[in-house]
């Protein structure tokens, strides 16, 4: 029994006392409504956070008598996915129409098979993606299009996309504060656990936000951070992008930020290699401190290796270029490896070296690199520029170009940019304009010769002679 206020009850910490999945709480919530209201948002939000078997709101008269009953309970769809239905109102003094033990063990029966159609990974993450459009301009769909790749290369498992149109985001929320509400209800019902801003939250609109939802709740910047995490290979791209995490996250965790019992694992949690994000925010910050050093110790080592390592070896080719542009097909079909291509940005899992051998007697290494992403915020060029640290070992670059891409020229010059970053703008380049299949005429005959390059089908290994020929022409040339 909870006494509450004209305007709420606050509900005590509940302890789940059941954990099988098709179980309910074993708790019904019957409350008071003040006015002639049905159930609300928060009794619905109430009801699938908390998994009671039933809320109840009981309206009252003038003179103090109960008047009608308004129940909803939660369920499962047809196809097997959790909902919640409300019932038809009764009226309170009326006999009860539900033998309630029966009914509740029926429905519990309804949910445990309703979960048994479920295939989903467990383990993967479900998002809601959230975007907010306020241009209301065809950009916003290459956006779109690009956040729901990213979500995908960290291997979240999208439940839904929610774009809300509005003038501009709101300050707080992101979206409306009712449309969160609503986002809440529909997460808890399709059983998400994780909620990803399109947009960069600010540390206070995160924290806001979490305490709201009760979930994991992310922006981009950390999905593409979680990215690197599992990309970055070398010793010092791993403490670059635990370093970029911790200093992005750190904000975001000041005390009692209840988002911190919530990094369990998972999206926006994950750590390079073995490490866990650190969570404790004096932890964190002596674990900068501690990488920093590491780096500061790493870069005076590493240039002694690499004067070591340079000579007599066999010759490396890194692919590099924009995400999507076809890197991971180039590799497969020049080597006919397996390295795994999909149309997502950094499909490059593990990205992985292949051996090449030439018609004239000549053996290469080439690599596949982590793809560039548009609009990278800045906090995170440290971190993506040390994932592509072993380009400093290569021999020539490779610069993968699409030639179906309205912003190639503009990329280009980015990349251009990067490598310069990387001290890099020194190492043979040689562009490749990829998708010929798909290309203007014009563009394909033209591009080419006044970059130097050439253009090629990654598809289709027939059309990758011209590429392989100047390729051996250039060892040739170089060992002669
Ligand atoms: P990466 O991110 O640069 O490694 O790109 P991927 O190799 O994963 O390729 C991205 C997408 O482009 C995949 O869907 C490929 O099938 C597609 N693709 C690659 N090369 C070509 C090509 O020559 N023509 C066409 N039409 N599509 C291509
Ligand atoms: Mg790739």
């Amino acid at each position: 029994m909870i006494a509450g206020t004209a305007t709420g009850i606050l509900i005590p910490r509940l302890e789940r006392r059941r954990t099988h999945k098709g179980r309910l709480l074993g708790l019904r919530l019957i409350h008071t409504h003040l006015r002639d209201e049905e159930l609300s948002r928060e009794d619905l939000t109430d009801l699938s956070k908390l998994r009671l078997d039933m809320v109840c709101a009981l309206t009252v008269r003038e003179n103090g008598d109960a008047d009608k009953l308004f129940r909803a309970h939660l369920d499962v769809d047809e196809r097997g996915a959790s909902t919640w239905k409300v019932m038809v109102p009764v009226a309170a003094a009326a006999a009860p129409d539900i033998v309630f033990d029966a009914f509740v063990r029926e429905l519990e029966g309804r949910i445990s098979a309703g979960q048994g159609l479920r295939s989903v990974a467990e383990a993967a993450d479900r998002a809601i993606l959230i975007m907010v459009d306020s241009s209301g301009t065809a950009g916003r769909e290459a956006d779109l299009k690009e956040f729901e790749e990213l979500a995908a290369a960290a291997g979240v498992s999208v439940a839904e996309v929610v774009v809300q149109r509005r003038p501009k985001p709101d300050p707080k929320y992101i979206v409306g504060k009712g449309k969160l509400e609503e986002i809440q209800i529909k997460a808890l019902s399709m059983e998400a656990n994780l909620l990803v801003f399109e947009k960069e939250l600010s540390p206070s609109q995160s924290k806001i936000i979490t305490a709201m939802v009760d979930m994991r709740v992310i922006d981009r910047t950390q999905l593409i951070l979680d990215i690197f995490a599992r990309r970055a290979r070398t010793r010092e791209g791993k403490i670059q992008v635990e370093l970029a995490q911790l200093k992005y996250n750190m904000p975001r965790l000041v005390g009692g930020n209840p988002a911190l019992s919530r990094l369990a694992g998972g999206i926006g949690t994950r750590g390079p290699g073995e490490t866990k994000l650190e969570i404790d925010r004096r932890r964190a910050q002596e674990r900068i401190s501690r990488l920093e050093k590491d780096i500061a110790d790493i870069s005076r080592k590493r240039r002694i290796t690499r004067i070591r390592r340079s000579r007599n070896r066999v010759p490396v080719i890194s692919i590099v270029g924009y995400t999507n542009t076809g890197k991971s097909t180039l590799l497969n079909t020049l080597t006919r490896s397996e390295v795994m291509a999909a149309d997502m940005p950094f499909a490059t899992l593990d990205p992985s070296s292949k051996r090449l051998r030439f018609p004239r007697d000549l053996e290469v290494v080439v690599t596949d690199t982590v793809g560039f992403i548009r609009d990278l915020p800045s906090d995170l060029k440290t971190a993506f520029m040390a994932t592509l640290e072993e380009l400093a070992e290569a021999d020539l670059l490779l610069e993968v170009v699409d030639l179906g891409d309205p912003d190639m020229e503009a990329r280009m010059t980015a990349v251009h940019e990067i490598l310069k970053g990387l001290d890099l703008a020194d190492k043979p380049r040689m562009k490749v304009f990829n998708k010929l299949d798909k290309a203007d005429e014009d563009v394909a005959w033209n591009l080419p010769r006044r970059y130097d390059g050439v253009a090629i089908s990654a598809l289709d290994r027939d059309t990758l002679g011209p590429l392989i020929e100047k390729i051996q022409d250039y060892f040739v040339k170089r060992n002669s």
